[in-house]
């Protein structure tokens, strides 16, 4: 579907997983339709089950903190999704629609976000997010190292994606 674009913020790319608890809880489908319901275009997808050495890498900037090897464990416990999505101001409306971290929080603040509605705690909880442009770069770089896409560098090439 084309639609016109707000030009009055950009269009941007962000990287989500869809964490091993919801894949294995058979919410994988839903997620995804949550996200392309939500007006998310999903560029690349990859199912992929992560080496804790991959782990530990896409997770690098958390080593050292306590739930770090608990995050590694739960991380390499079993396929993930992998997505690369476009939307205008998608960093931030992905963000929004996951929730706050802790899914028990979610449950209390925000009911219908996606990790109140599929996630269990702190640690489990169904999905991830890039927090900025630059964490966004490169997560996605690190799924889909050989993507070529002009929108990487170009996000306005992507306008013919745009849903409302
Ligand atoms: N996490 C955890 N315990 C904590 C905080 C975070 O196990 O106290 C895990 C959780 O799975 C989270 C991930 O580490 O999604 C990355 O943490 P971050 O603070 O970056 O939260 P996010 O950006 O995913 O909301």
């Amino acid at each position: 579907m084309v639609v016109e674009l707000d030009t009055s913020v950009s269009n941007e790319f962000t990287l989500a997983m869809i964490k091993p608890d919801a894949v294995a809880a058979g919410k994988a489908r839903d997620i995804m339709h949550a996200i392309e319901s939500n007006g998310f275009y999903i560029i690349a997808k990859k199912y992929i089950q992560l080496t804790e050495a991959e782990a530990k890498e896409f997770y690098g900037e958390h080593e050292g903190k306590p739930f770090f090897p608990n995050l590694i464990t739960f991380m390499t416990s079993g396929p993930i999704y992998a997505l690369c999505m476009s939307k205008i101001g998608a960093i931030s409306a992905w963000r929004a629609l996951m929730g706050p971290t802790n899914s028990k929080e979610a449950r209390e603040i925000k009911p219908t976000s996606l990790r109140a509605l599929y996630g269990t705690d702190n640690t489990k909880n169904a999905c991830h997010g890039s927090d900025s442009t630059n964490s966004a770069r490169r997560e996605v770089l690190f799924y889909f190292p050989d993507i070529s896409f002009p929108q990487l560098v170009d996000q306005g090439d992507l306008r013919k994606y745009i849903k409302k």
